[in-house]
């Protein structure tokens, strides 16, 4: 089933990908599996996928130890400072750095376990009360404060669109997260990368690689749905 899921998912990115006239080997996909267990996963990386997202440190700590070596662990929840230290050592990209404490942390540790961590800051684009992120206005200074961090790379942006059927509705955060990445990138900081674009979901990554997603999240299109959130 699921690896039937990723043959229908590649096909869709693949012709997302023609209609928006983008190269496909722009577009990498993280397979956000929380809440399905390390036989899932493991089918998952079967039919090919390496990337895994994650959202709570303790079920990423006990799938990865059931796991492969060679699956890249990313994390794409919100990260509380005092969990840093137990994903420092070999998480791949942190999808949700939102403020500067944490990346501090995150320096800290990197600097304990030998290594550089790679990171995109979250940008609250919707004006929904529940979601983290930095607003709009506060992610360049928040970039730029990063970037003092010599173990901590900034490598883009990430951003949840709103909670809504209708993936028209994301195009606005996508839109302000584009705007973003272009201003901080005339900024020409040294240390900063705005590479990736890490935006698209399940509903919405179709209207995400139309306006330049390089990262899609994808959990429902190749788990199924998750019975809890
Ligand atoms: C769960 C989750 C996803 C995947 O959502 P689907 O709609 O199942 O594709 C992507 N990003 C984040 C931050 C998530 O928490």
């Amino acid at each position: 089933m699921i690896a039937q899921n990723i043959e229908i998912l590649r096909d869709r990115i693949l012709r997302a990908c023609e209609k928006a006239g983008r190269n496909r080997d722009d577009i990498s996909v993280v397979a956000v599996s929380k809440t399905f267990d390390a036989d899932r996963v493991r089918e998952a990386a079967e039919a090919g996928i390496r990337d895994f997202g994650e959202n709570y440190v303790q079920e990423l700590q006990r799938k990865r130890t059931d796991l492969p070596d060679d699956l890249r662990w990313h994390f794409v929840g919100h990260l509380q400072t005092n969990k840093v230290r137990q994903i420092a050592d070999y998480v791949h990209l942190i999808h949700s750095v939102d403020n500067l404490r944490l990346a501090k942390e995150l320096q800290k540790r990197a600097e304990k376990a030998g290594r550089t961590i790679d990171v995109l800051v979250e940008v609250h684009t919707t004006d929904e009360a529940t979601k983290y992120g930095v607003a709009p206005e506060e992610t360049a200074e928040l970039v730029g404060q990063i970037a003092e961090l010599d173990r901590v790379q900034v490598r883009g942006l990430m951003t949840m669109g709103p909670f809504s059927d209708d993936p028209n509705d994301s195009r606005p955060s996508f839109r302000q997260v584009v705007e973003l990445k272009k201003s901080i990138e005339d900024r020409g900081w040294k240390r900063v990368s705005m590479d990736e674009l890490s935006m698209g979901m399940t509903h919405d990554f179709e209207a995400a690689i139309e306006e330049g997603a390089t990262i899609l999240r994808i959990g429902t299109a190749i788990f199924g749905e998750r019975k809890t959130q």
